[in-house]
């Protein structure tokens, strides 16, 4: 078997892009999707840094209700899918904007799951609403409601194609780096447009991870942030995405302790909730040579402003939790 024939276009799609990040959790349930899309957000609040998020979480979508994104579809323009757009300077892509409905359940094996996650790195224009977001808007006629067109009969139908994919899709987005190829050929450099790219990975080390890291290898994967409670029984699976790391060759940006303590909203005093209740994943980074990122208290405003699909640095910033995250990005950046 050959080389991938699609991998030079993902090369050039994703040239768009300066940082590709992955967001790796051991268990569910330890706030992965929340940080990534939190850490989007404050990421955002910078207002010339555009970012991206792409959630590969295909059996479990949940960034774009944290959001606020739920119900929203994609349009398929003539340069490829369009993600969706929070702000100006953060957009989304997940299987969520294709399906039926917000409770259709995702039952594919690993086939279709790379098949989909291939197409978010090949079909999906991160530069379009960045670059042309009033032409596009001209163009809202003109577009694909994909989701309407699709609406009924059985979740397996969400296999749309985008208007244009393949080579004429890659070379309709301008590349942002040189390939290769257009480095022998001489072809002027430009510059990514797309800041940072942050994505939200299943928990533990599945079909997903395969999938992404293969298909970015070309490309360039900047790193893994890896997230874990306090708890010993998150911190022993958080072992188990440092050794796939390692045997995938993937930088590990370094470790966040989410759920570190617990911040009372009456006298905004921490107490500790778990036990142990802080300071394993900073342990666990000194045995093995990693950067601690940070710890992340509980804070019940958090879950609030995913509820409401609001940027939690942005409403809190006097919180510990968003010092937090502020922490991480200038860590990690
Ligand atoms: P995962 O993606 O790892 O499965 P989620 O992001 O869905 O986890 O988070 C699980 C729950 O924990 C959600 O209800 C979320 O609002 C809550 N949560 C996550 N991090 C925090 C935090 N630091 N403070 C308070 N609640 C949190």
């Amino acid at each position: 078997k050959g080389p991938d024939p699609d991998l030079p276009i993902i090369k050039e799609r994703m040239s768009a892009v300066r940082r590709k990040i992955l967001v790796m959790s051991g268990k569910g349930g330890v706030g992965k999707s929340t940080f990534t899309a939190q850490l989007g957000w404050a990421f955002a609040s910078n207002e010339d840094t555009q970012t991206a998020i792409m959630d590969i979480d295909i059996c479990g979508p949940s960034i774009p209700t944290i959001l606020g994104l739920s119900n929203q579809t994609i349009h398929a323009t003539s340069s490829g899918w369009s993600p969706v757009y929070v702000s100006d300077n953060l957009c989304c892509m997940s299987v969520a904007f294709l399906l039926p409905s917000q409770t259709s359940a995702v039952i594919w094996r690993g086939p279709k799951k790379n098949g989909l996650i291939k197409q978010f790195l090949k079909d999906v224009d991160w530069t379009g609403g960045l670059e042309e977001e009033e032409e596009e808007e001209e163009e809202d006629e003109g577009e694909l409601q994909d989701r309407d067109a699709r609406r009924g009969e059985d979740d397996m139908r969400i296999t749309p194609a985008p208007e244009t994919n393949g080579h004429a899709a890659a070379t309709a987005t301008a590349p942002a780096t040189l390939t290769e190829g257009d480095a022998a050929a001489g072809a002027p450099a430009k510059q990514p447009v797309l800041d940072y790219m942050l994505i939200d990975t299943p928990p533990g080390t599945s079909d997903e991870h395969l999938s992404i890291v293969g298909f970015l290898r070309e490309s360039g994967i900047d790193g893994a942030v890896l997230l874990t409670t306090p708890q010993e029984v998150s911190l022993q699976d958080v072992r188990k995405e440092i050794s796939f790391c390692r045997k995938m060759n993937v930088r590990i940006l370094g470790v966040v302790e989410n759920m570190a303590g617990f911040v009372c909203p009456a006298c905004h005093g921490r107490s500790d909730i778990f036990h142990p209740s802080t300071g394993g994943a900073k342990a666990l980074c000194e045995e093995l040579g990693l950067n601690f990122l940070g710890s992340i208290p509980l804070d019940p405003r958090i879950g609030k402003c995913c509820d409401l699909g609001e940027s939690f640095v942005d409403e809190y910033p006097d919180s510990p939790a968003s010092h937090a995250y502020l922490d991480v990005i200038e860590r990690i950046k």
